[in-house]
């Protein structure tokens, strides 16, 4: 019999790779074990995000800076902030981001894709994600595609960091596949400081994330089989302490997390702007 395919979004392959034992907790152990509470950071990033794919379901003579109060309200995620005054002021700061990146967008132009999931295969894995935006530019030959992606956290970012990200690799990837033409540029979108970073990628170094992708598939089935066949979760589904633990969602439930200085869920949003 073949080996199934390994079905995976590139947060869950991201996941293991950052840490086996939040991978676990996950996606592994039922019920699942308790989360701490809601993170502002995410709210903010989760609001963004849709107030942008929003601005791209209004017609195109509706996308205009003065429609972005009302899309922002609209999906605006109220949880994990500290208080009226945080919550308002972080609105605000999320406010003008959009205004300076939508002011850098041409509103005529409509993206191949926006919150738009794609999907293929390879031997190992079934791979599906939902990619910020898609969008198609001219290229050396002929319309190529473009993954973008959005970035709200506190720290800029650079080229390495769309180079090295195995998740816009696996979106070009499946790109190409889904819309039958070149996808090697992935570009990260970040609306705080208004930059862009950018990478492009070559065939040969799509491949090399792929199979990357592809060994953590395998990392991930073996470990789960292993359990199946009685062998003990602790051990094949190792905790990585680190950096990440103190804003890990399981950091209550993981013996490893416990000596991480402890963050307040609003802590990331605050002195924003
Ligand atoms: S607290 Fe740290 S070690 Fe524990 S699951 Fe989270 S990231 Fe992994």
């Amino acid at each position: 019999m073949p080996e199934r395919l390994f079905v995976c979004t590139p947060s869950k392959l991201g996941s293991f790779a950052d840490c086996p034992r939040r991978y676990r907790y996950s996606y592994v152990d039922r019920p699942t074990p308790p989360k701490g509470p809601p993170w502002a950071h995410n709210s903010l990033g989760a609001s963004v995000h849709t107030a942008l794919k929003n601005w791209y379901a209004l017609p195109t003579d509706r996308r205009a800076p003065g429609a972005l109060p009302s899309l922002l309200k609209s999906t605006w995620v109220r949880e994990g902030y500290r208080d009226a005054d945080q919550e308002r002021a972080t609105f605000q700061t999320a406010l003008q981001w959009l205004e300076s990146y939508v002011a850098t967008l041409d509103p005529a132009e409509e993206p191949l894709g926006v919150e738009r999931v794609v999907a293929t295969k390879t031997a190992v894995l079934a791979f599906n994600g939902r990619a910020d935006r898609i969008d198609s530019r001219a290229g050396d030959n002929g319309a190529e595609a473009v993954i973008v992606d959005y970035k709200t956290g506190r720290s800029g970012l650079d080229a390495d960091d769309a180079r090295g990200s195995m998740a816009l690799a696996l979106y070009a990837w499946a790109a190409q596949r889904v819309f039958r033409r070149p996808c090697y540029r992935v570009e990260l979108h970040h609306l705080p400081t208004g930059t862009v970073a950018a990478h492009d990628h070559t065939e040969e170094s799509l491949a090399r994330q792929v199979r990357r992708a592809e060994d953590t598939a395998r990392d991930i089935m073996a470990a789960e089989k292993a359990v199946a066949a009685g062998a003990d979760p602790d051990a094949e589904f190792p905790p990585n302490p680190g950096s990440l633990c103190s804003w890990c969602d399981f950091r209550r439930s993981c013996p490893a997390g416990a000596e991480a200085p402890a963050k307040e869920p609003w802590t990331a949003v605050d002195r924003l702007g």
